[in-house]
């Protein structure tokens, strides 16, 4: 009886003791993997200033007043969409960007698979049903959300999101348009972590099948 009791009181006390050692091992070979992982990844982040605010006519005359300038950024989402080789998934409130819109139909005449979801209501302003018109005249689909009272506000973009070598993405507040871009607080982040690519690119699937 002392022995089934001594046996018991060790097993209860060393339990707990020996679960939160595996426990914590696990945890810390998870951390390490991501420490690890981390360093295959970048993010950089495109943050608009009071400094683009003069910046627009800078756009205009295609001549940047330094790598912070809103023409440095446009050609650096540019760059991000005309890399593209696969798919091309982007989420946006407000695409008025004629050279975004440019670089989407060049990429859907290589062959890259275009998905574009905007709102509804910033569809029906002139220079956003404009730009989606030229979507459509290039047969690259987009879908709109409804209802009407709740905006579809996301702004990112998913680059080639099914190849783990090439996948890339960018999000933040930053809507595509001279506006975002030259006249707003913004910021965008651009990444390569697959692991944030792909929990965009469910929320992507989900809406587009939703919408
Ligand atoms: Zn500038």
């Amino acid at each position: 009886m002392n022995k089934l009791i001594c046996f018991l009181y060790i097993s209860i006390t060393t339990l707990p003791v020996v679960l939160s050692y595996l426990l914590d091992r696990k945890y810390r070979r998870k951390i390490k993997l991501i420490t690890e992982d981390d360093n295959k990844f970048y993010n950089q982040l495109l943050s608009v200033t009071m400094k683009n605010f003069n910046c627009k006519p800078h756009v205009i005359e295609k001549n940047e007043c330094s790598e912070n300038c809103s023409l440095a950024y446009q050609k650096i989402i540019q760059a991000f969409i005309s890399s593209a080789k696969s798919s091309i998934c982007l989420c946006i409130y407000i695409f008025t960007l004629k050279s975004l819109t440019y670089e989407l139909i060049q990429a859907h005449k290589r062959g890259v698979d275009v998905r574009v979801i905007s709102d509804q209501i910033m569809f029906e302003t002139k220079s956003q049903r404009d730009n989606f018109s030229i979507l459509s005249k290039n047969e690259i689909p987009y879908k709109l959300h409804s209802p009407r009272s709740i905006k579809m506000h996301h702004k990112f973009c998913l680059i080639d999101k099914d190849d783990p070598e090439r996948a890339k993405m960018f999000s933040g507040s930053l809507n595509l348009t001279n506006q975002g871009f030259c006249y707003n607080f913004d910021n965008t982040v651009l990444t390569n972590n697959i692991y944030v690519i792909k929990r965009f690119s469910d929320e992507f699937e989900k809406l587009w099948n939703l919408f």
